[in-house]
């Protein structure tokens, strides 16, 4: 018999292992992408999983104030916590200037927003044959809010 596990532990354990990110949920989207940002020029969307294997979508709110602006996963990554539901996984697309499509990792922000739902969230990233799905955890192996490797489950973020 080991030590005794703490609460969080135990929390963190029962969590069911998130799937990984699939060319359905980034479809969704560029879905998005082409329909809200038709044409050329810069445009970023996102799309997150919930626990069920619905999607939500959504768009960075833009400002000229940059200070208002908000990234492309804030608005589903709201949505999900006002429908009190599970992100599983999250991928952001991004069109540059040239008209080049690729997946954009989450900011160190999103990365923040997304350790709300756990280390295990995936998310997309750019690889060089596209992109490949990696846990926060792989993106964050040391999280400052973490304690002895635990991170803090959902409710401990309400604190
Ligand atoms: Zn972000």
């Amino acid at each position: 018999m080991g030590p005794p596990r703490s609460r969080a532990a135990d929390e963190q354990a029962a969590i069911v292992a998130c799937v990984g990110i699939d060319q359905r949920l980034v479809d969704a989207a560029l879905d998005l992408l082409a329909r809200r940002w038709p044409g050329d020029g810069w445009a970023v969307a996102a799309a997150v999983y919930l626990d069920d294997g619905e999607i939500l979508t959504s768009v960075g709110l833009d400002n000229v104030n940059s200070g208002a602006s908000l990234c492309a996963e804030a608005g589903a990554l709201c949505q999900a916590y006002t429908m009190d539901r599970r992100v599983t996984g999250s991928v952001c697309v991004g069109r540059d200037e040239s008209g080049a499509i690729s997946v954009l990792a989450p900011c160190g922000i999103c990365q923040e927003r997304l350790a709300l739902w756990g280390p295990d969230i995936q998310v997309g990233v750019p690889a060089d044959d596209g992109w490949v799905s990696r846990s926060l955890r792989e993106l964050h192996p040391h999280y400052w809010a973490a304690r002895d490797g635990v991170w803090p489950d959902t409710a401990a973020h309400r604190e």
